[in-house]
């Protein structure tokens, strides 16, 4: 059964750590009409944080208000008082002083390397080697969006042991450290998004949201902000605990061992090959597109439900496979499906795989938003330049699937002209 959330009220919260709004202030109006697509480039930016900030500081009435009792929706909905007293030095103009932690550096530049080397081996493996690894990289990806994101960060629908099981050890497959700290670098982020508080603070840059803050210590704020956060429903979930105690074995093996070895056992790949191409090229990219969410869909999009927000409508959405809807996402973060609309109305496989679930009787309370609901925050915070036009899910899905194939098309093609 699908849940939806949102009857309307006069005090409708946010879904996420931002600003609580007063209708009437003619100075934020003033200000909104401003951020509309009116400055370009890194003023964006500036004047974009400035009225956040500002936002969080000055206002004292709650236009939106959270529209669900669900205990466990607190995770993913609630805003904080606090949030309004984090300490921005974007805003304040600090001077950014980053801590080294070289051994990270050494060890992602060296994963880079190696992957870069393994694409290499392509036109000399054999060709299941590639679909296998390609595989691993769709199942890394369902524990991180299906599972570590909406089931544990967000806890947008429930689930039986069966499909947190699967999920969980997908998860590992994509070795993102594991659900409990990943779940609450995420929590933080989404409390505190493009503050200090925020572990991959977009307005830090690009690269820092990508990759860098894996780079450096974590700043003093987000280790602050990161104790006060409830993590209480993961610690009574016995998948998540285990999979956090045994984490290591179970990358050894899940990450390592059994992607590598399956090629050699089953259709005698070279160890070589294998090694580098089914554990890492495939997780090299696999990371990367994990990271586009942070970074690229923190940038380059529009924003249609809340343009205070950094987070945008990705312009490619299609290769982050569901998790691109971010403007969304961040405005309505209990949302099972990451976007308005449903697996068959946009490309979205994450929610195709909860939808499966679903059906299966595996999963359960799939929390969606009302179309009213969406509506009325479109009109009140959304960026109406952006109201717009919706492709039909034929466009979507043949584009979708079009561009998640294609690199396992052009390797395949590599491997087929190469090897002879
Ligand atoms: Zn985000
Ligand atoms: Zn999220």
């Amino acid at each position: 059964m699908v849940t939806t959330i949102g009857t309307l009220s006069t005090n409708e919260h946010l879904g996420d750590n931002h600003s609580k709004i007063h209708p009437n202030q003619t100075e934020y109006k003033h200000k909104m009409k401003k951020t509309s697509n009116t400055i370009n480039g890194n003023d964006t930016v500036r004047y974009r944080k400035e009225i956040t900030y500002q936002l969080y500081e000055t206002d004292t009435e709650q236009v939106v208000d959270v529209i669900d009792n669900d205990e466990q929706l607190k995770h993913s909905t609630s805003s904080d008082q606090e949030n309004r007293n984090v300490i921005d030095s974007n805003v304040k103009n600090v001077k950014r002083k980053y801590e080294y932690v070289w051994l990270n550096i050494i060890v992602m530049a060296s994963l880079h390397v190696a992957a870069l080397y393994g694409l290499t081996l392509i036109p000399y493996a054999h060709r299941a080697t590639i679909v296998w690894a390609y595989l691993l990289l769709l199942l890394g990806s369902i524990g991180v969006q299906a599972g570590a994101h909406r089931l544990w960060a967000h806890r947008t629908y429930k689930a039986n042991f069966g499909a947190r099981l699967f999920l969980s050890l997908c998860h590992v497959v994509a070795l993102q450290n594991d659900v409990y700290e990943w779940s609450r670098d995420h929590r933080a982020h989404h409390k505190f998004a493009d503050t200090d508080g925020d572990p991959h603070d977009s307005t830090k840059g690009f690269f820092f949201s990508h990759v860098g803050w894996l780079l450096v210590r974590k700043h003093s704020e987000v280790k602050r902000r990161g104790k006060t956060l409830d993590m209480s429903d993961l610690e009574r979930d016995g998948i998540v605990m285990f999979q956090r105690r045994w984490y290591i074995p179970m990358v050894a093996l899940f990450w390592g061992l059994i992607p590598m070895a399956i090629p050699v056992l089953c259709w005698n790949e070279l160890p070589f090959n294998s090694i580098f191409i089914c554990i890492f090229s495939r997780y090299v990219i696999a990371l990367n597109l994990t990271w586009c969410v942070n970074s690229w869909a923190h940038m380059f999009g529009n924003r249609p439900y809340d343009k205070r927000l950094f987070a945008v409508e990705a312009s490619i959405r299609h290769l982050l496979m569901g998790e691109g809807f971010h403007n969304y996402h961040h405005t309505f973060p209990w949302d099972y499906s990451a976007s308005e609309l449903g697996s068959m109305d946009v490309f979205n496989p994450a929610t195709a795989v909860i939808d499966f679930f679903h059906w299966m009787g595996w999963a359960w309370d799939l929390k969606k938003v009302s179309p009213a609901m969406i509506e009325k925050r479109k009109k009140s915070t959304g960026d109406s330049v952006w109201y717009h036009k919706r492709n039909t899910s034929f466009y979507e899905w043949t584009t979708g699937t079009f561009t998640i194939l294609s690199p396992l098309a052009f390797g395949l093609y590599l491997n087929y002209v190469l090897s002879g």
